[in-house]
């Protein structure tokens, strides 16, 4: 092996080399990026919706972390809620009859902002652990209720309900599950509503109606005497961004309803303003009976996630008794509560979610929509800052490029030329923080036109 110079501590070389040797990054092929010898980029700072790297250039952050940043970058008040409540109690347990005053407040408002009959709530650090207890408090619900048997999950192909063997199960990632001995026993996937893939030259309304049948054969198929619960995102994010037809929400809500199956709305992605509504459900009618929440609930500056759960649900728990044998150490955690407190007061603060509704959701709809005349281009689509451009061959057939290349191609361009997209299959998606502008808006799908010109080069099209 040849032997190279050790870099300085703490510049870009030194963090890429140890970078290599040390960190196991996730959702990585370890063999390219160790490899590789760019390495990865090393974020340094970043203020509102712009990211610094190591070496001086500056990115617009077109997807708010992952999907999380809703507040942007740099907020002082956020840091200033974790250090106040760090120095008055960092950590205490709410394990064994003891509670802190941040979960509890926030608790409350939950109970208030999220929508109506969702007023209790069982906390955990991520996403996945929502999902998780889902599972578990779904299960133990339907035992209280005297029906043991119903502990089966219905889902969606295309969905992401997270990384642990639960919520992966949950999920409908076919490269998470195949040799992880994964879906687990009792994980059932249908179709997601997905018109620009799955559409069949259908109307989308009669689409969304055949797709929310599939939920109901697929009951069937099960025995509804066997299904705890149904979970889907109100718009599959990490999926491609697919925003449903209207016709499907009502639809799925009443099969659930008929069959006596628990519908449950992740909306760790379109919670807290997202899709101009503080939470989707509100756009699409869903009245769930259980919510998942994480991400921008702290604006990712902290983790921590939050099962609401509806009046119905708690009164069974809290009128049967019997221990619910499951949480974690970090469950109702003092200093995250503290923060997602004062993260929602900023939201409320800054009137962020009736602004996405009425200007920056419309404005990116109207900037995408000029995208959608790009020879490469088949369809745009968005719901307040939540949007997608899909990348096709041929616009009338919506066949893709060989290979399945596109969007990998359009991804890396977007990065190298400082605006952070991600790919999902052939689709660009964004979710940029709830804080950008009208401006920024315009630079970022400015970008995004070069860049698909510089992908249909590559690609020998248009
Ligand atoms: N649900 C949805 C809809 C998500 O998008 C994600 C993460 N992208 C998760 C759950 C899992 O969240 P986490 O990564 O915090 O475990």
């Amino acid at each position: 092996m040849p032997t190279r110079d050790k870099p300085a501590r703490n510049t870009t070389a030194w963090w890429r080399e140890a970078d290599r040797k040390h960190q196991l990054s996730p959702f990585t092929d370890y063999k390219q990026l160790k490899g590789s010898e760019a390495g990865a980029r090393i974020i340094t700072r970043a203020e509102g919706v712009w990211l610094n790297d190591s070496e001086g250039a500056r990115l617009l952050d077109g997807m708010a972390g992952l999907w999380c940043v809703n507040v942007g970058y740099g907020r002082k008040e956020l840091a200033e809620a974790a250090y106040e409540q760090m120095l008055e109690l960092p950590y205490y347990n709410t394990f064994f009859k003891t509670a802190t005053p941040p979960p509890v407040e926030l608790a409350e408002k939950l109970a208030e902002i999220t929508p109506a009959g969702l007023d209790m709530v069982f906390y955990g650090s991520s996403g996945s652990e929502s999902n998780d207890t889902v599972v578990r408090l779904a299960r133990f619900y339907w035992k209280l209720r005297g029906k043991p048997e119903k502990q089966q999950f219905v889902s969606r192909t295309y969905a992401y309900h997270g990384s642990t063997m639960a919520s992966a199960s949950l999920g409908g990632m076919t490269p998470m599950q195949e040799g992880f001995g994964l879906p687990l026993p009792g994980f059932h996937h249908v179709d997601p509503p997905y018109w620009y893939d799955f559409g069949d030259g259908l109307d989308p309304e009669e689409f969304g109606r055949r797709a929310a049948k599939q939920v109901e054969d697929k009951i069937l198929e099960i025995g509804a005497d066997k299904v705890a619960a149904f979970i889907g995102e109100p718009i599959q994010g990490a999926g491609g961004v697919i925003i449903p037809p209207d016709s499907y929400w009502p639809e799925v809500q009443r099969i659930c309803r008929k069959h006596e199956v628990l519908l449950v709305a992740d909306e760790v992605i379109t919670g807290f303003g997202r899709t101009g509504h503080l939470f989707a459900s509100e756009h699409f009618g869903i009245e769930p009976d259980m919510m998942t929440l994480a991400k921008g609930i702290t604006s990712g500056y902290i983790p921590l996630s939050a099962v609401m759960v509806s009046g119905a649900i708690g009164r069974t728990l809290a009128e049967e008794g019997g221990e619910f044998f499951h949480g974690y150490t970090y469950s109702g955690h003092p200093t995250a509560c503290a923060v997602a407190l004062a993260n929602i007061a900023i939201i409320e603060r800054e009137d962020l979610v009736r602004k996405v509704r009425e200007e920056t959701g419309p404005h990116l709809a109207k900037r995408l929509a000029e995208l959608a005349d790009h020879p490469i281009v088949g369809e745009v689509r968005s719901l307040g800052l939540i949007g997608a451009v899909e990348l096709v061959a041929d616009k009338k057939t919506h066949a893709r490029f060989p290979g399945g290349r596109a969007g990998g191609l359009c991804r890396d361009h977007c990065f190298a030329n400082d605006v952070v997209l991600r790919a999902v299959r052939d689709s660009m998606v964004m979710a940029p923080p709830l804080t950008i502008s009208k401006e920024e808006i315009d630079e970022l799908v400015s970008r995004l036109r070069t860049c698909l010109d510089l992908t249909a080069k590559d690609l020998g099209a248009g």
